[in-house]
């Protein structure tokens, strides 16, 4: 058999085994596949990778390997570093990173009190972070997603001065989404709005591809890291929301609206909470439930997270005894949560990680006495890497992610 026939049904198999469903792949969408397999190996693993681990990883022939970087570099997605020269052959050895010239993307954020933009290049490194404060709760839904739209150009522009090329937008949004529209929004006190129409009428946003999730899934994909791949991020804002990642996948639910835990009741008869249920999580464990029970509500207190944690270290009593309702809150809803998912790891982000010192003892406490297997796998709780800025992050890491999935669409030629 010839070199090259033994190479291809290698691949073949290969392809067989990783394309969903067994099904058999055409010559073009094997070779699409294999570039993707490629750019995901160098995306994700720590440190550089080699042509010949590129081979042994995915079973692919060395010869194939070698062809799919050459079309990686000369694409520019990844580039050479010099590696350490191995003991065998004492030769120096050239790993490949992913290139920062590559095509980078465009993360929006919709909330209640703030419009955030960030953009990313291909490696994921942030080029470009603005944001924009207000109340959008005062404004129509079509001004506030035309402030959006104007946000996200200035970004795509500061990004284009940066020498970045932004391959897509994609916009998190506090409630359910479904189809380029936000079906319901409650602390915004949005329903169906066509947020993909009012964003595109911004010429800017229209000339790229552009998708839209919940905030709390694109804050937890923010969150994966090659050591960090399972685990529930709870984004605490004035709306409570969880992304469930699993294995560093979203798990989305069937219509991609699973994680609302801020409308997980805590007490049935208690008080009324914006989605028209009754003692919500977000009305005990919210921003401005917690800013109610401190008695500050109504009180200007700027970035909210890092504000109380100022004044949490001074000791206000009333703030700390409000920050203790809502971890013993958080933390019984979020121990339903692991019973239900067998998910060992919580990360707290939004205002919870600037407030994790005061929220970790209660809520640990709540996980290891009402999860069932507590006692052979306690659970972990800590605190998100990204601030408020998360959400706003991971969207625009999830256009690079599609990016590395499907790298054919973006090799430059
Ligand atoms: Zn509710």
């Amino acid at each position: 058999m010839s070199r090259l026939v033994s190479d291809a049904l290698q691949d073949t198999r290969t392809a067989r085994r990783l394309v969903a469903g067994g099904r058999p792949a055409r010559q073009q969408s094997l070779r699409d596949h294999n570039l993707g397999l490629a750019l995901r190996l160098v995306a994700e693993a720590p440190t550089p990778v080699s042509r010949a681990q590129i081979a042994s990883t995915t079973g692919l022939t060395r010869a194939t390997a070698s062809t799919l970087v050459e079309t990686l570099l000369a694409g520019g997605l990844v580039r050479e570093v010099p590696l350490p020269p191995t003991a065998r052959s004492g030769r120096p050895a050239v790993g490949l990173v992913l290139a920062p010239g590559g095509p980078g993307g465009l993360g929006l954020e919709v909330n209640v009190d703030y419009i955030a933009a960030t953009v990313v290049d291909l490696t994921g490194a942030v080029v470009v972070h603005e944001v924009h404060a207000g109340d959008q709760r005062v404004l129509t839904p079509a001004a506030a997603l035309r402030t959006t739209a104007a946000v996200g150009a200035a970004a795509l522009a500061a990004a284009q001065r940066k020498g970045v090329r932004v391959a897509g937008t994609a916009v998190a949004l506090p409630g359910l989404v479904h189809d380029g529209r936000l079906l319901l929004a409650p602390n915004l006190g949005w329903q169906d709005v066509d947020v993909r129409r009012l964003l595109t009428r911004n010429r800017r946003l229209t000339a790229l591809p552009l998708a839209l999730d919940n905030e709390a899934n694109y804050a937890a994909l923010g969150e994966v890291s090659p050591t960090a791949r399972t685990f529930v991020h709870v984004s605490g804002e004035i709306g409570i929301g969880a992304g469930i990642v699993l294995d560093g996948e979203l798990y989305r639910g069937s219509r991609g609206w699973s994680g609302e835990i801020g409308h997980v009741t805590v007490v049935p008869s208690g008080p009324a909470c914006h989605c028209g249920a009754t003692g919500c999580l977000e009305v005990y464990a919210g921003q401005e439930a917690i800013l109610r029970a401190a008695g500050l509500a109504g009180q200007s207190v700027g970035a909210p997270g890092a504000a109380l944690a100022e004044r949490a270290t001074l000791g206000d009593p009333a703030l700390l005894a409000a920050l203790d309702a809502a971890a013993g809150a958080l933390g019984t809803v979020l121990a339903g949560v692991l019973n239900v998912l067998d998910i060992s790891t919580v990360v707290l982000g939004g205002i919870y990680a600037p407030l994790a010192p005061w929220l970790l003892p209660t809520v640990g406490h709540e996980l290891s006495r009402r999860v069932l297997w507590s006692s052979w796998e306690p659970p972990s709780v800590r605190t998100a890497a990204h601030g408020p800025e998360a959400a706003a992050l991971g969207a625009a890491r999830s256009v690079v992610a599609a990016v590395v999935s499907e790298p054919e669409r973006w090799l430059v030629t």
